[in-house]
């Protein structure tokens, strides 16, 4: 059994007084957190600390959007695996928009992740094919081999703590989200069939693998709905608190 983990990636939004306030207000009208549903909540990283204050004993998990794979030195603007593993469990690395407009790559993202791994957080590894590689039929292409660089050289062992999330470009922040179907025969055939060749059937099986791309409350139940889906990256939603908390009511009642 896979529990499913919905995660909120609010990019670069919210000061530290608006973060208090959105993550007392998710708490609030969530009232007691589902057991079976992981929730993690990635603010900017001027937000991280005033957030973990305000997450208490909710159970709900930090995250940070991004890490440079460095421990420390002169990298003038950047935050290593180390000050973030004072703060937070899991880090979004490789999302599309820092592959867009940070030049980031399959060989950025596998450094970083093997980083985060090897200073004990938990990498949600971003993969998805843009418009054009869609309309091309290279969707399985692509996915596949974000995988496969992505992940080079990590062990089996290491892959229980990684998290992947499938996010078709086209789909983020755009509100033409993906089919459920759609969505999950990527998952399953350029993701955990990459994943089986890597490391073994069974961590193919084991590994959670999130969704991605304009989820909102009226769609969350179809992905939910499918078997290889675990949960869900949310941009736009999760910064209102009443659409974040159904998209996690959704979950923990359709994973039940
Ligand atoms: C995202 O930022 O990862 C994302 C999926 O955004 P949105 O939900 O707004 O499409």
């Amino acid at each position: 059994m896979r529990t499913p983990i919905i995660a909120g990636n609010w990019k670069m939004n919210k000061t530290v007084p608006e973060t208090l306030d959105l993550v007392r207000e998710i708490r609030k009208l969530l009232g007691e957190t589902p057991p079976n549903v992981q929730i993690v909540l990635c603010p900017p990283f001027t937000s991280l600390w005033v957030a973990k204050n305000g997450l208490g004993r909710s159970g709900f998990s930090l995250g940070a959007q991004n890490l440079y794979h460095e421990p420390k030195g002169a990298f003038t603007g950047e935050i290593s695996p180390v000050m973030l593993a004072e703060m937070v469990t899991y880090v979004i690395i490789g999302h599309s928009e820092r592959r867009q407009y940070f030049g980031e790559t399959d060989d950025s993202v596998n450094r970083k992740v093997k980083s985060a791994l090897a200073h004990g957080l938990k990498p949600i590894v971003c993969v998805g094919e843009n418009l054009a590689e869609n309309e091309a039929g290279k969707t399985l292409e692509v996915v596949g081999r974000q995988v496969r660089n992505g992940l080079a050289g990590l062990t089996a062992e290491q892959m229980s703590n990684v998290v992947i999330a499938y996010e078709p470009v086209w789909a983020i922040g755009t509100g033409k989200a993906a089919t459920g179907p759609g969505a999950n025969a990527v998952v399953a055939q350029a993701i955990r069939g990459p994943l089986a060749e890597m490391f073994g059937q069974e961590v193919a099986q084991a590994t959670r693998v999130q969704y991605g791309g304009s989820v909102t409350p009226a769609n969350i139940a179809e992905f939910m709905a499918q078997p290889d889906l675990d949960g869900a990256l949310v941009g736009g939603a999760s910064l209102k608190a009443a659409d974040f908390v159904e998209i996690i009511q959704v979950t923990a009642e359709a994973k039940a």
